[in-house]
């Protein structure tokens, strides 16, 4: 038995670190995806899906169907990432 396989070589540590960093982002992103899919569900028991948040109106089908936790439609959403564009480029 090597011993060694459980060991990596010390001198690898910073892709480790690199790869445990991504990891703890793409869990980050589960967690938050796993909120929204929660959400989604309990509009769906309310009634209120595919219908958005900010101007009520029904949400295209095309756009459930590409990202079906999606709370706005899609001219409300262009115009949240042109705002949150605008407030970066300030901070
Ligand atoms: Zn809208």
């Amino acid at each position: 038995m090597d011993q060694n396989v459980n060991f990596p070589d010390p001198t690898d540590r910073p892709s480790m670190e690199a790869s445990r960093n991504s990891v703890l982002r793409i869990r980050d992103r589960e967690r938050k995806l796993i909120f929204k899919i929660q959400e989604a569900l309990q509009r769906l028991d309310n009634g209120e899906y595919g219908i958005c948040e900010q101007c009520g109106e029904e949400i295209g089908i095309e756009r459930l169907k590409a990202r079906p936790v999606t709370t706005l439609c899609i001219s409300c959403k262009s115009s949240q990432e042109i705002e949150e564009r605008k407030t970066k480029r300030v901070v």
